[in-house]
């Protein structure tokens, strides 16, 4: 599971990111001030930080500035004012990633992280060309070959992007949004119940009771999530 750190003095706008993150399946843990937020920043098992610019004790600048020069090279997306240039400027020049301006629309911000966390995930551990086992299951990405009790299954381009896009994302939960997005793009129009009826199919040849899965959850009202035990 990604965890976030947010670091933002005002309550509304911490708690509604909060709120968002949480709902999106990430990890999040939050910080009043800019001295807490460069303590917990430090900490490793931080995989995003979004950090606002005017805060308390030590401002978003420096807290930015201190976190690269201790080395954390954990991503940090800062939340600039509406107008601040410059904010955005400095911001990059002290090592952070990348910059939204407030007001900002959740679904925006919820993207810019995807591609940033994308992005340092494929530095991680390349998906593309490795093998993902459980439980009944195992599929080779570098051959485009999936397996069920040993037995190869015939996949469909678009079930076994489907399945590799939770399969990277595991631990979270994966909206029908996001889906749309990632595994269709935006040249295609479909709707979520084209989505539905894909995983339907997947469900149907890689779980062993397509009426009990136990590979890829559905959360209720929210998406899918390829569980994790
Ligand atoms: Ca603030």
């Amino acid at each position: 599971m990604r965890k976030i750190l947010i670091i933002e003095d005002e309550e509304i706008i911490r708690m509604a990111l909060v709120d968002d993150f949480k709902h999106e399946g990430y990890l999040v843990d939050y910080a009043i001030n800019g001295k807490e937020g460069f303590e917990k920043g430090s900490d490793a098992s931080v995989d995003l930080i979004i950090l606002d610019i005017m805060l308390p004790e030590m401002n978003g600048f420096e807290v930015c500035k201190k976190l690269r020069i201790s080395g954390v090279n954990t991503p940090i997306i800062m939340l600039t004012a509406k107008g601040q240039e410059i904010d955005r400027v400095v911001g990059l020049e002290l090592g952070a990633d990348d910059y939204v301006t407030k007001p900002f629309s959740p679904r925006e911000l919820q993207a810019r992280v995807r591609a940033i966390l994308r992005r340092t995930e494929k530095i991680i551990g390349d998906v593309d060309k490795s093998i993902f086992e459980f439980k009944h299951l195992k599929v080779d990405f570098l051959q485009f070959e999936c397996y069920k009790n040993g037995k190869m299954i015939n996949l469909t381009k678009h079930e076994f992007d489907l399945l590799k896009y939770l399969i990277k994302n595991r631990g979270r939960v994966i909206k029908r949004d996001e889906l749309l997005d990632e595994v269709w793009g935006d040249d295609v129009i479909v709707s979520s119940r084209t989505i539905d009826t894909h995983m339907a199919n997947l469900r149907r040849k890689i779980e062993k009771d397509a009426s009990n899965p136990k590979i890829i959850k559905s959360i209720r009202g929210v998406g899918y999530k390829i569980s994790s035990k």
